[in-house]
This record gives structure tokens, C-alpha cells and sequence, in this order.
């Protein structure tokens, strides 16, 4: 997917932050990072690897590294008594999740690697058109990246306005 990585992890994140006001901030920040990490790998991929290895098969598009990473981390909060960060390590981990899924509708992803080389493909977009972001684009797919982005910008202004009203509202309280 090319343009909802990021809306959707803000609506999932919107989702988990909602019964924690001391910490929707922090939610919402690490979950719209998380929704688009696994794609950092886009400047090794330019700058590094000359374009050699498809993206998708770096280890950073594998549910397996990301769990290791996110086991360490819940370890390691849980070891140095902050254990009310545990829910940072889940919605991150829950983001890069939903990232590695929407991939997995046209792109290849090895879920189950280094295990097994099977990869999840669930629509196939032939190569019709140049250059070669065209043929996403003019796909039936990007129609639902679309309907996802306008999803999340009705949640994102509701929410900003939410947000306008009480900080209006808070001086005229006190
Ligand atoms: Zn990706």
C-alpha cells in the first residue's frame, strides 16, 4: 500500500488510546511511527542496496523480527519498573502488524520467515503500465486506500475539534 500506512495506524491507535487520557498522546504519537517503521527500510533499499533485493524481503517487512524487537523492549520496561509503558510496546507492535498486513494485500509478505519461504499475496496487480507506481494506482485497491484516508481525516477533524473545545472551554472554567 502506498498513501494508508499512516491513516490507518492513526485510527488504530485513536482506537487503543481511547479510555487513556494520560496517555493518548504518546499512544497516538508511537502508533502513527510504528504504522509506516517497516518502510524506513526504503533508504537502505535506495541508497545502500542499489535496488538489488525488493524491499518486502528485508527482515524489516517479517512479523518475526518485530516480535522479537517488541519482546525485548516489554523486558526490558518490565525489568527497569515502567511497566506503564507496556502499552506503547503494544500499539507499536500492533501498528507495525497492521503495516505488514496491508502489505500483504499486494505485495508479497513472508510471515512465517525464516521458518518458511511461503508468501502472502492476497491480490496480484498485473504490470501494465510505466512507470511502475501506475499499476497501484490504477488498481481497484487503491480504491480502499483512499476510502481509508478520508476515513481517518473525518476521525482526525472530529478529534480536532474535540480537542479545540476543551482548550477553549478549560479558561473559561477557572
Ligand atoms: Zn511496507
Amino acid at each position: 500500500m502506498f498513501v494508508a500506512h499512516l491513516p490507518a495506524g492513526y485510527l488504530l491507535s485513536r482506537f487503543i488510546a481511547r479510555g487513556r487520557p494520560a496517555q493518548s498522546g504518546s499512544i497516538l504519537a508511537t502508533g502513527i511511527i510504528c504504522s509506516v517503521l517497516p518502510d524506513f527500510d526504503l533508504a537502505y533499499f535506495y541508497l545502500i542496496d542499489g535496488r538489488q533485493t525488493p524491499h518486502h524481503d528485508y527482515w524489516t517487512h517479517t512479523p518475526l523480527f518485530w516480535l522479537v524487537v517488541a519482546a525485548v523492549l516489554a523486558l526490558t520496561l518490565t525489568m527497569s519498573g515502567r511497566r506503564n509503558q507496556l502499552i506503547l510496546v503494544g500499539v507499536g507492535l500492533a501498528n507495525v502488524l497492521l503495516h505488514l498486513l496491508m502489505d500483504s494485500i499486494a505485495a508479497d509478505i513472508r510471515w512465517l520467515y525464516p521458518f518458511s519461504d511461503l508468501r502472502v499475496n492476497l491480490v496480484h496487480v498485473p504490470a501494465l503500465y510505466k512507470p511502475w507506481y501506475l499499476n497501484f494506482l490504477f488498481h481497484w485497491t487503491f480504491v480502499a486506500e483512499v476510502l481509508i484516508v478520508l476515513l481517518a481525516t473525518v476521525a482526525a477533524t472530529l478529534d480536532w475539534r474535540r480537542w479545540r473545545r476543551r482548550t477553549v472551554a478549560v479558561p473559561a472554567t477557572q
